[in-house]
């Protein structure tokens, strides 16, 4: 996917909430980590709760599951350990992305800078990498830019409570899919010594695992497609030049949205009221929705095509 597919794909997921104002971000290091471990343990005692097995709710109840400072973009299983942990930096960019999509719904022609400037976080994470790959850091340190700053425009000021909400919930759904993809892993009992092709496969199998999980909690995956996905594309475009392939974990993101993706439109096409919750709470209406999923599966074709893998 290239710059002008991020572009209309920004476009199109300004769809979501037009009436969206403005919000307020503050990423200040241990907030955000504070704030990942509390939405962390909402999602444990509440939202996943009535779903999880025995094992899962001890992972929640002793903390194995947590946000920290971390060397990585990536969230990742300690298998050992049996620990789940989360970076930071990851989260705030996540945090600041929201702000910046809700800036876009309310004036759509940032959406080419929006698209911009998530290269732009993708090019900080790959430099950070490096910084920590040639021992000049131990985590990520390098500050991440608000989408304001980036587009040079006025920092916006309040959130009103349908803002706040909106936020909130965004939030909750991606830390809700993250947390439940890598739980996934570990209730599928996968291990880290998996083979390339075994690989894919084991992400699509958590992909589907946070995605039942999700559902059965009563959450929409759409949050994440239209934000941490994007990073994801973004990411990949960055470094997906530099032979990054044999080494990657993940299959090509807009595979994984089309089978997330699709999995959730059966969801919603099979209850005429699931269908009518939908449309109101995004303002998307299904084809809408339906016609994108359409893009990323021809996206993942050509991907998996160019023989890269
Ligand atoms: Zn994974």
């Amino acid at each position: 996917m290239n710059a002008r597919h991020l572009g209309q794909l920004v476009l199109a997921m300004s769809l979501v909430a037009l009436d969206v104002a403005s919000v307020r971000a503050d990423n200040s290091g241990q907030d955000i980590i504070d704030a990942g471990n509390r939405t962390i343990d909402l999602i444990g005692r509440e939202i996943f709760h009535p779903h999880l097995s025995e094992n899962e709710r001890r992972l929640f109840s002793e903390q194995r599951i947590s946000v920290r400072p971390a060397a990585d973009f990536n969230a990742y299983v300690d298998y050992q350990n049996e620990r789940i942990l989360i970076p930071g930096q990851m989260l705030a960019e996540v945090q600041l992305q929201i702000h910046g999509q809700i800036m876009v719904f309310e004036n759509p022609s940032l959406a080419g800078k929006y698209a911009d400037w998530l290269y732009a976080l993708a090019e900080r994470t790959a430099r950070a990498a490096r910084r920590i790959r040639d021992k000049q850091a131990v985590v990520d340190d390098i500050p991440i830019e608000s989408f304001w700053h980036f587009a040079g425009v006025p920092q916006p000021r309040g959130l009103t409570p349908r803002q706040a909400v909106y936020q909130s919930e965004v939030f909750i759904d991606l830390l809700s899919f993250i947390v439940g993809h890598e739980l996934g892993h570990l209730a599928l009992g996968h291990g880290a010594t998996a083979s390339a092709g075994n690989r894919a496969a084991q992400e699509y199998a958590a992909d589907a695992y946070a995605l039942n999980l999700m559902q059965r909690s009563g959450r929409s995956v759409l949050p994440v497609i239209s934000h941490l996905y994007m990073r994801f594309i973004a990411m990949e475009a960055v470094t997906g030049e530099a032979g990054h392939s044999s080494s990657r974990s993940h299959p090509p993101s807009q595979c994984r949205i089309h089978r997330i993706g699709h999995a959730e439109l059966a969801g919603i096409m099979q209850s005429p009221a699931a269908r009518a919750n939908y449309e109101r709470t995004t303002g998307m209406s299904v084809e809408t929705f339906y016609q994108q999923l359409r893009e990323f599966a021809r996206a993942c074709e050509e991907t998996s095509g160019r023989g890269d893998a």
